[in-house]
This record gives structure tokens, sequence and C-alpha cells, in this order.
């Protein structure tokens, strides 16, 4: 009996110190985030200092310079050509690697926009409160917008999204005509996420969150039930994405392999039967 109950408390701490995989990904996501701001604040001088830690511009890159990377990014300043589209190459590389084996992780858990928007979804005092209309919510609208944006960069032969950016409008100084339609964009994207979460821009239309979802389509890594399901549908109701997690795939016995996963976690600890696991 005595034993019993030692073991019980046993359980209880280990329950306690439990480190949960949502808190995790908060650190991780405030750790990237503080970068970001201390780069924009460090380097606010040189309007487009951050651009080179967005894997988006480096793809764009590609496209505007047809092979030849002579960048106007101060930080390659002094950098030959074929140094720079080294660095590009070993650097999108590295996220594209990522996103093979864990999908969207770096929506979740690294990109320092995704995270603003995300505390914009979580204080909104008119979440659901507007109408949003439904023809607008398409998650395949932005691998139409990644294409576009592509083919703009290489008809160009310029960074075309950057002029749009809404997250230029943070985390880099913007001038001239990059100000009416970055910030325009970025004021229609925050009132949309207010009303209507982050899946408005993460979901249906951001290019580089596309680029990544192309992956997360086939990556390794997909969480999966390792267990009965009971078709409570709590994991839908929790996903920040809209995924129709349970019948697409849980019931089907498939890791979820989904163009709008962005690893947050939520559907892993709302489960009641703690089924949901990942890697
Ligand atoms: S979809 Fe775009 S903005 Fe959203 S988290 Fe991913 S890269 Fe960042
Ligand atoms: S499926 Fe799960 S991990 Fe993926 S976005 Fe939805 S709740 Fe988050
Ligand atoms: S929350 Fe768990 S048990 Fe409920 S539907 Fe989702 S996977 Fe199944």
């Amino acid at each position: 009996m005595k034993e019993d109950s030692t073991q019980r408390n046993k359980v209880k701490g280990v329950k306690k110190w439990e480190i949960k995989p949502t808190r995790i990904r908060l650190l991780s996501q405030i750790v990237f985030l503080t970068i970001s701001i201390s780069m924009t604040f460090l380097l606010f001088s040189r309007a487009t200092a951050i651009c080179w830690a967005d894997p988006f511009w480096h793809l764009q890159a590609f496209f505007a310079n047809r092979g030849d990377l002579n960048t106007k990014l101060f930080i390659f300043e002094g950098l030959s050509s074929e140094r720079i589209a080294i660095f590009s190459v070993v650097y999108l590389g590295i996220f594209i690697v990522l996103a093979l084996l864990f999908g969207r992780l770096f929506c979740g858990w690294i990109c320092p926009f995704g995270t603003i928007l995300q505390f914009i979804e979580e204080i909104s005092p008119i979440r659901n409160k507007l109408h949003f209309p439904d023809e607008l919510k398409d998650p395949d609208l932005k691998y139409l917008v990644l294409l576009g944006f592509l083919i703009l960069s290489f008809i160009s032969s310029q960074e075309a999204f950057c002029e749009f950016c809404p997250a230029g409008t943070i985390f880099k100084g913007t001038t001239g005509h990059i100000l009416y339609f970055s910030v325009t964009v970025f004021l229609i994207v925050v009132f949309s996420v207010a009303i209507h979460g982050r899946k408005v821009w993460c979901s249906y239309l951001c290019p580089l969150g596309a680029f990544f979802g192309l992956f997360s389509r086939i990556h390794i890594f997909g969480i999966r039930s390792t267990g009965e399901c009971i078709k409570c549908l709590t994991c839908n109701k929790n996903c920040p994405m809209d995924i129709l997690i349970a019948e697409k795939y849980i019931q089907e016995g498939k890791p979820i392999r989904d163009g709008d996963c962005i690893k947050c976690m939520r559907c892993i600890e709302s489960c009641p039967k703690k089924i949901l696991k990942f890697p």
C-alpha cells in the first residue's frame, strides 16, 4: 500500500515536471523573435538588413538574377557573386532539408512574423466577431501567390515580393513606394488576422509558407497516431490551420503530412486519448 502511494507520488512528480511541447515551441518562437527585433534595431539604418535571413529572399534572388546573385543586400557587400551564390544555396538548402524532415517547422517554431500573427490572433478582441469572406478561405491560393511572385521576379529581375512583404514593414526600414505597398498589405493582413486568425496569411497567402508546404506534403516525420481514435474531433477544433486532422489523417491511419501543418503541437496536447505523437 505504502509502495503504491510512493509510486503514485513518483508518477505525479514526473507529470508535474513534464515539459509541454507547446512551451518549448513558445520558447523557440520568443528566441527567434528577439533575435529578429534585435537585428532590426542594430541594423535599422540599412534598409534591407534582415532580408538575408529570409529564405524566400534567397529563392526570389535565384529567379530575379537568373543564377547571378549580384545582390543589393549590404551584408554581402564585398563578396563575389560566386560566394553569395554558395551562401544562398547552403542557406536555402538547410531550410529545405528541415522541411523535408519536419514539414513547416519553420512556420511554427522559427518565423518571427508568424509568431507576431499568432500573438495578434490570441489577443484580438474582434476574433470571429466580424465576417471573413468564405471565398478567400482557400489554402491553395498561396501556391498561386508563390508561383506568381517567382515568375514576376524572373521577368522584372527584382525580388518582386519584397515590395509587398508585410513582414518587411516590421523588420526592415521601408522607403519610398515600398512604404505604401508594404504597409498597406501589413495593415490589411493584421486586420484580417485579428478577425479570422493567423491562417489568413499563413495558410491562404504566404509564399514562403507555400514553398515549405510543398515539402510538408511529403516530409518524413509527420505527427502520427499510436492508439485508437475516439473521433471526438478535439484535435480539429484546436488546429489553428483548420486541418481536418481526424478525418483526413488519423482515422485513415496516415501521418499528418499536410501542406498547412506548422507543427504547433496543439493537436498533440489537446487529444484526450494522448494518441498523437511527434516525431
Ligand atoms: S506562413 Fe509565412 S508568415 Fe506564416 S509562419 Fe510561415 S513563413 Fe512565416
Ligand atoms: S495538425 Fe496539429 S501540429 Fe499541425 S497545425 Fe494543426 S494542430 Fe498544429
Ligand atoms: S483528439 Fe485524439 S481521439 Fe479525438 S479525434 Fe483527435 S486524434 Fe482522435
